[in-house]
This record gives structure tokens, sequence and C-alpha cells, in this order.
């Protein structure tokens, strides 16, 4: 009923919200039937080593090919789907195609090569989430190892007892934990200290103006520090100039994910990137 009047009353008021909240019914609308739809795609990105310049994983990004609005991005429609919990079938989906992915590629050789898949809170929070990812790793034959979950920051301040008890199961699979967006959020380095992550990835913003300002210089370095003084190894995200590599390489950062190396790219394409490549690690 609610969905019925507010497009009704878009008829008499035009407001900006009243569109944007129509534009969110119709995103709502076409998402409940994407999956089914088979309307999504996984990108690839690669995370390059940043000693030897080979590819070391990937990161699979979720595209949403409209049927007629064309490709949708996921920064518009996971939100969505966490609200409507649509992440649910989704974020399931995501998993699954990673991990077949993964099996392949462990047929074709092209391993050590992982791949990473994003999480959102609302999926990790459900009853059965270990579960699933064990059922998946076995029902896919993969090693766990190859497989490596991104979460962020904010999502296990959101909840930090249970979020860390979660991780310790997920841990205890065999899988890789990374945090996301790091230095983003509320990072606390306190809480940080009893997480179970094996991988912490330094936000974007951190690395736009690392070349420029002395401050953000001094942080990512005591991060990264920080983070080696717990056996966590460290990405840095949106790397997009020789520059940043090179600063990043200084202080000893261990991997780099960035449009200077590669877009997130088709299957295709990445399959063609890594045999290009030859060397993996
Ligand atoms: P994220 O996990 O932090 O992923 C990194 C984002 O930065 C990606 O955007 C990537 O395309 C973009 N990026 C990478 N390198 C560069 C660069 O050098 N410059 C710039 N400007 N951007 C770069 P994308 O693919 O649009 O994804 C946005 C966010 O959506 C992701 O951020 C992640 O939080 C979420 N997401 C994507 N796929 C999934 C998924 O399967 N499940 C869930 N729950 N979230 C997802
Ligand atoms: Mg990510
Ligand atoms: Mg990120
Ligand atoms: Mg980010």
């Amino acid at each position: 009923a609610a969905k019925k009047q507010c497009k009704k009353s878009y008829h008499f008021y035009t407001s900006d919200m009243n569109i944007e909240m129509l534009e969110k019914l119709e995103i709502e609308n076409s998402l409940r039937h994407a999956v089914e739809r088979n309307e999504f795609l996984i990108y690839y990105q690669p995370k390059i080593n940043i000693n030897n310049e080979n590819i070391s994983g990937v990161e699979a990004l979720i595209r949403w090919k409209h049927p007629n609005k064309g490709f949708i991005p996921p920064n518009v429609f996971i939100p969505i789907a966490e609200e409507t919990g649509l992440i649910i079938p989704i974020g399931e989906w995501v998993l699954k195609t990673a991990c077949r992915q993964i099996r392949v590629w462990q047929e074709l050789g092209y391993t050590p090569v992982y791949i990473s898949v994003n999480v959102s809170v609302i999926q990790i929070k459900q009853p059965n989430f270990v579960d699933m990812v064990k059922g998946i790793i076995k029902e896919t034959g993969i090693k766990p190892y190859l497989l490596e979950l991104e979460i962020t920051e904010n999502a296990i301040m959101e909840d930090f007892e249970l979020t860390n008890k979660i991780l310790d199961d997920l841990r205890k699979l065999g899988i890789v934990i990374s945090l996301d967006d790091f230095g983003k959020g509320y990072s606390s380095l306190n809480y940080l200290k009893q997480l179970e992550i094996n991988v912490l990835k330094i936000d974007k913003s951190f690395v736009d103006d690392i070349t420029e300002n002395n401050t953000q210089q001094a942080i990512v370095k005591a991060v990264i520090e920080m983070a080696h003084s717990m056996d966590m190894s460290v990405v840095a995200e949106g790397v997009e100039t020789w520059e940043q590599f090179k600063y990043l390489k200084d202080l000893q950062c261990d991997k780099v994910q960035g449009y200077l190396f590669s877009r997130p790219l088709p299957l295709i394409e990445m399959e063609d990137m890594m045999r290009k490549k030859k060397k993996v690690g």
C-alpha cells in the first residue's frame, strides 16, 4: 500500500525527493528479479604484488546490467539490496560464482591467484552464513586459502563482539579475511588489535594525496608498520599513478590495486591478463 501511495503522489509533487523515492522503488522492483533473470556479472580487478608486479589475487566486483537502464553501479544498488534483504541471495550468488571461478583457475594452474569477495554485514550476520560458506567451499572443491572475504571497517565496528566471533569462525575454515576501506570510518586501533584479520586495505582517500600531504604520509606509514607488527599484509586501494606506487613501495606496502595496473575487467579480459603476465605470486 505504501508503494502505491508513493507512486500516486508523484503526479502531484515533483520534488527531488519524490523523484528519488520513485527511482529507488523502481530499482528495488527490478532488483527483485535481477538474480533469476541473470542480470549480474562479476568484474575482476587485479591486486599487484608491489615487489615483483605480479598478480597476486583479484577482487570480485559485482556489476548489474539492467535491461533498459544499462549498468547500474554497486554504490547505487548495494545499499538498496541491503535495506531490502536482497543482498542475501545476491551475495550468495557472488560467492558461488567466485568460488566456481577459483575452481576453474585451480584446474588451469592459475593459482595461487586468489579471489576476494566483498561481503555485507547483513550477510555475515545471517545465522547460517558460516555454514553456507563452508558448503560452497566443499561443493566447489576449492582450497579455502584461495578465498578471501572483504568486510568494511564500519561493518565490524557496528557490532564488534558479534562480528568478531563470526570472523573467528570464518578464519577457522581456512579462508582469508580482509578489512576493506580502512581509514574511511572510525578506525580504532585498539579494536584492530583484537581482530583476527589477515589483510588491511588502505582506503583510496589516503592514497589520493599521499604524494603531497605530509600528514597522510605519516598516517599511512604508521598504519603499514602497525599492520605488519600484527602479521597483517597491506593492500593500497585506488592507486592511479607511478608516483603513488613508488611512495607505497618505499613505505613497504605489500600490494596495490588501482587503475594504474588495471580497471576491473570482464572475466575473459582478466584471464587474458593473467596469461600474459604468466607468473603469479
Ligand atoms: P570496494 O570494495 O572498496 O571496491 C573498490 C572500488 O574502487 C571499486 O568500485 C573499484 O572499481 C574502484 N576502484 C579501483 N581502483 C580504482 C582507482 O584507481 N580509481 C578509482 N577512482 N576507483 C577505483 P566499484 O566496483 O564501483 O564498487 C564499489 C563498492 O561496491 C565496493 O567498494 C564495494 O563496497 C561494493 N561492492 C562491489 N561488489 C560487491 C559485492 O559483490 N558485494 C557487496 N556486498 N558489495 C560490493
Ligand atoms: Mg572491496
Ligand atoms: Mg575498498
Ligand atoms: Mg573503497
